[in-house]
């Protein structure tokens, strides 16, 4: 097993809990001990604190993306604001903001109250614009912001206000959006985990569940493992990118890998060259993802997309490093921060998140077959499965939620296309918007935003 910089960093020698070991019933089951499984589990209790949870986890909590990412909880989902204005309308557009503002402080207080200490702490996304191509990008960003009465924490900074905060090579400023946090995931995942076994869960790690039986014939859902199956009154399947490879569930998600590569600790000189003393969230406006954080010991961490799809929607450990994805993020870095020309690298890791057909989460539960689902966050979990939690245990204890206009609750995106179309597809799409950006860096201007492959990928 492959264990991340921040799972290292949280528990050293992490020691699985025990399986499962013969079969149980309980009042709900989760599948998966990422943040979504265990902020739901955390809310099922807190909304009703006398109901059985068994959590059932194949690895350990915090194995998934949950304990692998890059440290970002922001305000955004996969589908921009504008772009939920133009599918659902503004009014939703704006309602889903603002509720993935609230919950920025709703995870820095859920915290709080369960004495997690997670090193959330409130900084700003700087989207920046990086070579002439991009210098259009921030205030394009903000002039939607502001068509939707969005903008309130939003604000662009030319050059110079951007290089008061953090001085990368080639900029032309930024878009700021201060609705965020940076967190250190690895202790919020296990920080909740040990959360939810206080108030009354069990979680069971190294037991995967094979099989998730819905409702049937009077008989309650069942979640199927090797040593026992747990019969619940719900279950609640929070697996994400591993969605794919459940039986029923195989083209509700495509699996696409993300990796990170951190520096060792830079040296309070270089720190003095570059600024970022707020640790704000960085990223460029590229098609092809970068994002970028600082660690609480100053360290840096690039990750970025980039690495292949795999035929078959395939997971495996193998591919949670790519060498040349790997050896591509580091040279990027260096171009962005070139006094980092000498720093060591001390890891390299990656995973996969889930990428739904229509990029936009989805958070349901069906009383008729007893299972809810809560997945699809194509890269921006960290905060959203907070929301997510809650929305789900509102769904199951008291089958309603305030949040019932939001257009991920309840939402049935299309399945992705059957194989080899859909490793055609995706594989055309990641070629496609690599070459743009290149093309577009080079000419120095904009990508024109009609080619088809920008046209797929419109979110
Ligand atoms: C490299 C990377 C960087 C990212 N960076 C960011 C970021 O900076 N900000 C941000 O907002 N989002 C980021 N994301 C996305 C974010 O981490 C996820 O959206 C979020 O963690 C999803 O949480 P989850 O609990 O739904 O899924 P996961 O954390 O993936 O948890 C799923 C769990 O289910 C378990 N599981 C799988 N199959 C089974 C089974 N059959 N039985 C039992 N258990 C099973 C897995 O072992 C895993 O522990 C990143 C993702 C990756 C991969």
């Amino acid at each position: 097993m492959t264990v991340s910089y921040w799972l290292k960093d949280a528990e050293d020698g992490l020691s699985p809990r025990e399986p499962l070991d013969g079969s149980t019933t309980v009042d709900v089951a989760v599948v998966g001990a990422g943040f979504s499984g265990l902020w739901t589990a955390r809310e099922i209790l807190r909304r009703d604190p006398g109901r059985s949870v068994a959590v059932v986890e194949a690895e350990v909590a915090g194995f998934g993306a949950s304990g692998r990412n890059g440290a970002w909880a922001t305000a955004t989902l996969g589908t921009s604001a504008a772009e939920l204005a133009r599918r659902y309308s503004p009014a939703t557009a704006r309602a889903t903001i603002q509720a993935m503002r609230a919950t920025i402080d709703e995870l820095i207080s859920a915290c709080e109250q369960d004495g997690i200490d997670a090193g959330l702490q409130r900084t700003s996304v700087l989207r920046i614009a990086r070579g002439r191509q991009e210098e259009p990008g921030p205030a394009r960003a903000l002039a939607s912001y502001r068509d939707l009465g969005l903008d309130d924490g939003i604000e662009v900074l030319d050059a110079a206000g951007l290089a008061a905060r953090v001085r990368v090579a080639d900029a032309r400023g930024a878009l700021a959006d201060h609705h965020a946090a940076v967190v250190h995931p690895g202790r919020l995942v296990r920080g909740l985990a040990r959360a939810v076994e206080a108030a009354g869960a069990t979680v069971y790690e190294g037991t995967p569940a094979l099989e998730v039986r819905p409702a049937h014939d009077g008989r309650r859902p069942q979640v199927v493992t090797a040593r026992g199956t747990v019969t619940a009154d719900a279950v609640v399947l929070a697996t994400e990118a591993w969605l794919s490879q459940l039986p029923g569930y195989r083209r509700q998600v495509l699996p696409v890998y993300s990796l990170i590569v951190l520096t060792e600790p830079v040296d309070d000189d270089r720190w003095a060259e570059i600024g970022w003393q707020g640790r704000e969230l960085l990223s460029s406006h590229r098609y092809t993802v970068d994002y970028l954080s600082r660690t609480e010991d100053g360290r840096v961490l690039f990750g970025g997309r980039g690495a292949p799809y795999h035929f078959g929607s395939r997971i495996a450990p193998e591919q949670d490093t790519h060498d040349a994805t790997h050896a591509e993020l580091r040279e990027q870095l260096r171009r962005w921060f070139p006094p980092l020309a000498g720093v060591a690298f001390s890891h390299a890791w990656g995973g996969p998140l889930g990428l739904p057909r229509d990029w936009l989460p989805s958070f349901s539960f069906d009383p008729t077959t007893g299972v809810g689902a809560a997945y699809g966050y194509t890269g921006q979990g960290v905060a959203t499965t907070n929301l997510a939690g809650r929305i789900m245990a509102d769904l199951i204890v008291t089958g309603d939620t305030p949040f019932r206009d939001l257009p991920m609750v309840g939402h049935r995106p299309r399945r992705w296309e059957p194989e080899p179309l859909r490793y055609l597809g995706a594989r055309y799409l990641q070629r496609s918007l690599g070459r743009l950006d290149a093309r577009s860096a080079r000419r120095g201007v904009p990508p024109s935003g009609r080619s088809l492959a920008e046209r797929l990928v419109q979110h």
